[in-house]
């Protein structure tokens, strides 16, 4: 079995639950999604094919056991996660997925599992199934404006969502004076909604203050 990949670096986790936590992340090529603001449009065509064996033998000299998989879409490759995770089994796993298609082979052996809806692309059954299936789930909605807290919310309260996270989004061309006035807004509106009764919680773009575009870090 192959799975298209388009990197695989280590790095510390600089977003969610897991935040600061070093891991080795699998980056999968490709997405079913096309996302204006994608920060990894690279991954969702280039890559190359590697088996499982291949993966370990660059992954085996990384000085950590957490392994994220991540994209593009790492749905798209369900059952290579599975194999994966079983042969490999002394290795922690998460996933960072855009929540459109469930993972059924894989979800069992996943320690944590962000899910990360698109609001233009959201598939309520699908929500569902990752909040039932799974006790450690994390939903992370990319904010930009009022309404985003408004879709969160409602969204929120429809499926009764366990865990979330609020992430302001980073505008790649734009200063970083604009996203921390921007944040600083998204925050008033957050201490306004209903989610500050929720288990609901807000993180900042980590990975895009420290590296930005970069590559491989
Ligand atoms: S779902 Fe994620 S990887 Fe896919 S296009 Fe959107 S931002 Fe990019």
């Amino acid at each position: 079995m192959n799975a298209k990949i388009s990197e695989i670096f280590y790095s510390l986790q600089l977003e969610g639950s897991f935040i600061g936590y070093p891991a080795i992340f699998i980056r999968f090529s490709g997405c079913n999604l096309n996302c204006d603001f994608c920060d990894t449009k690279y991954a969702l065509d280039e890559g190359i094919k590697k088996n499982k064996e291949e993966i370990y033998e660059r992954i085996k000299r990384f000085n950590t056991k957490r392994i994220i998989f991540t994209g593009g879409e790492p749905a798209l490759y369900d059952d290579f996660m599975a194999d994966f995770m079983k042969t490999y089994y002394d290795y922690e796993y998460f996933i960072e997925t855009n929540g459109t298609i469930f993972i059924e082979q894989s979800i069992k052996k996943l320690k944590h599992i962000v899910v990360s809806p698109k609001f233009f692309a959201i598939d309520e059954d699908v929500l569902n199934l990752f909040n039932k299936h799974s006790n450690s789930v994390e939903f992370k909605f990319i904010i930009d404006n009022e309404d985003d807290i408004k879709q969160t919310e409602r969204l929120t309260d429809k499926l009764k969502l366990k865990n979330i996270t609020l992430q302001p989004l980073f505008d790649n061309d734009k200063p970083i004076e604009q996203y921390i006035k921007k944040t600083a807004k998204i925050i008033e509106l957050f201490k306004k909604s209903n989610l500050t009764n929720k288990n609901a919680r807000l993180i900042i773009q980590n990975q895009k203050i420290i590296y930005n575009q970069q590559r491989g870090v």
